[in-house]
């Protein structure tokens, strides 16, 4: 697949931190409002019980706004911390979220719905698809509850039974959260196994309608969509060598030997060609027994030697079919200035033309 890169995938990660941190920080002051506002309430109301006024500011207010406060400065200072690696952000930050949300569930673990706070916070950590990170952020909620339960009992004694039982619904929520996450994460695996399938076969078909099965060399369509780009950079500074091949008498090869061997010879000037290849020398099969050859930079004197070396190489190739060697004719321009790709080919078929009618297995400029 045109790969999704590591980078990528962390650059999205670190925006979600980003996002969570400042989710964090929603919390931090909305949670100081709420608990300042209950005290108010309760005191308003003289309905502090069990704590004398100083002791529920402590244990009510100040306790979790220093804890939740604690949470998001050391998710803050980590995530900007250069010299820490990507999980440890990611896991710091997780357990930062989940810490808040816990000790919300803990100093008011008389609200039921406050207990699953954690519980939904841990359905979030699923987006950086690390499965040890959700098993210990299961565990992470469980010892919350089970120390919100212990705490809320210690405290109020007389009714004991409805937060044990209170505790355990939570609990049971927690692990029901626990349950839809590792299956969300079992889908988007999923998800990215097809993804990456499907990407892989594109790119098995582009990479088939790129090369010419039989020789190896650029396809027809490839080639000239990447010929007609270098003949518009052209210059007098840039010169562009447009040549077209064509192997000769190739039909009495097809007819003496058969079509495979002929086949045989097509793939020997493929891999001839091939090598030719680089960022500025394409090659590719233009059809049947033609061949075309672009190149961009150095001069025309030095294409017409590489025309040469390789007309040269292939005519003194051996066929474990027959004991005659094949040759082929040339056809080749070069331009100063950009041109269309129409008018190049027909210029260089022209001259290849030419080194038919002077006797074949020669190069004509
Ligand atoms: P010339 O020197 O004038 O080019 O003569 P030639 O015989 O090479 O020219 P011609 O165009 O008459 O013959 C081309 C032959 O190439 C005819 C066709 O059967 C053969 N050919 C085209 N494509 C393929 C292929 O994929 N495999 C094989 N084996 N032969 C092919
Ligand atoms: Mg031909
Ligand atoms: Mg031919």
């Amino acid at each position: 697949m045109n790969e999704i890169s590591t980078t990528d995938i962390h650059e999205l990660e670190a925006r979600e931190r980003k996002a969570v941190v400042q989710v964090m920080l929603s919390l931090v002051i909305a949670c100081v409002f709420l608990d300042t506002g209950f005290f108010i309430f309760y005191y308003v109301t003289d309905a502090i019980i069990r704590y004398t006024v100083m002791e529920y500011i402590i244990v009510r207010v100040l306790a979790p706004f220093s804890v939740n406060l604690l949470s998001y400065l050391v998710a803050v200072i980590v995530n900007e911390k250069c010299d820490v690696s990507e999980k440890t952000r990611t896991y710091v930050c997780c357990f930062s979220l989940l810490t808040i949300a816990g000790s919300m569930a803990f100093f008011h673990s008389f609200f039921l719905a406050l207990l699953c706070g954690p519980a939904l916070c841990m359905t979030f950590s699923t987006i950086f698809h690390d499965r040890s990170l959700m098993v210990f952020e299961l565990l992470y909620c469980l010892l919350i509850l089970f120390f919100a339960g212990l705490w809320i009992v210690a405290e109020r004694p007389e009714d004991a039974y409805y937060y044990i039982q209170q505790i355990f619904v939570a609990m049971c929520i927690t692990l029901l959260f626990s349950l839809v996450c590792f299956s969300m994460e079992a889908y988007s695996n999923s998800v990215v196994a097809v993804v990456r399938t499907s990407n892989t076969m594109q790119e098995e078909y582009k990479e088939r309608l790129d090369v010419d099965f039989l020789t190896g060399v650029f396809s027809r369509s490839y080639f000239q969509a990447e010929a007609v780009k270098m003949l518009e950079r052209a210059t007098a500074e840039n010169p562009v060598t447009f040549a077209v091949i064509d192997i000769d008498n190739f039909k009495s090869v097809n007819d003496t030997y058969g079509h495979e061997n002929g086949d045989e010879v097509l793939v020997t000037l493929g891999k001839l060609m091939k090598d030719y290849n680089s960022y500025k020398c394409l090659t590719g099969r233009y059809g049947g027994e033609e061949f075309v050859f672009i190149f961009e930079g150095d001069d025309a004197k030095t294409h017409r030697r590489t025309l040469e070396e390789i007309r040269e190489c292939f005519s003194l190739q051996h066929y474990s079919f027959m004991d005659r060697t094949v040759t082929f004719s040339c056809g080749m321009i070069t331009i100063y200035q950009p041109e269309n790709f129409e008018s190049v080919f027909a210029k260089a078929d022209q001259n290849l033309y030419i080194s038919k009618g002077k006797g074949k297995n020669c190069v004509t400029a």
